[in-house]
């Protein structure tokens, strides 16, 4: 099943042009068999294109993506807003453990070692020994950077996941995870994170140069 993990609608996300109906166009179109709508520390855009989804009959799965002391995170299974904004990445890990929610760093090497650079190698450690996987295809990294996250993902035996985070219609389903469980609600894509049996994907190969 190929979902497209990482999408923002105008909803929720003044930094997206995208709205709520013409994503599930586009996502048929891209040939995903769902997308999860993750806005920036909101539910609402999510819980507003789930009930569109289920009225044109294309699965529309609800995330966030919340801004945290250690970056954006990319979480599943939490649907509710953001526990703060810029909050300390402790506070959202516990808010998780109680919803049973999965943690997905964003892009993590947009800026290749930033990460291990920022925090250091240690605290880094710490962080990717307490998430479900890393998002080792993101639609708006440059091929340098998503090749560091795979990296980064293969150091920690961590399965890699992939999402455009399309702002712009254009973009949806540029990045996309591939699972081989089939995933038919919520509860399901939790678990098939879980279970590690997927990989991020490009739509094309990125042009190296
Ligand atoms: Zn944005
Ligand atoms: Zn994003």
């Amino acid at each position: 099943m190929k979902i497209d993990l990482h999408v923002h609608t105008t909803v929720s996300s003044p930094c997206s042009l995208i709205d709520p109906e013409r994503l599930i166009e586009r996502a048929r179109e891209a040939g995903l068999d769902a997308v999860c709508v993750t806005e920036h520390d909101e539910i609402k855009g999510a819980e507003v294109t789930r009930e569109l989804g289920l009225k044109q009959g294309f699965p529309v799965f609800r995330g966030v993506e919340v801004f945290t002391d250690m970056g954006d995170m990319l979480v599943y299974g939490l649907y509710e807003d953001a526990p703060g904004w810029k909050v300390p990445f402790e506070r959202l890990l516990e808010r998780c453990r109680e919803a049973g929610a999965a943690i997905v760093p964003a892009h993590s090497c947009r800026v290749t070692g930033e990460l291990e650079r920022i925090h250091g190698e240690e605290r880094v450690a710490w962080l990717l020994d307490r998430v479900t996987a890393l998002e080792t295809h993101n639609g708006g990294c440059t091929p340098q950077g998503n090749a560091a996250a795979q990296d980064l993902a293969r150091r920690f035996g961590l399965p890699g996941t992939g999402g455009s985070d399309a702002h712009h219609e254009f973009q949806v389903g540029r990045c996309y995870t591939v699972f081989e469980d089939d995933i038919e609600s919520e509860v399901d894509l939790v678990a098939a994170l879980r279970g590690g049996r997927y990989e991020g994907v490009y739509m094309w190969e990125p042009v190296d140069r």
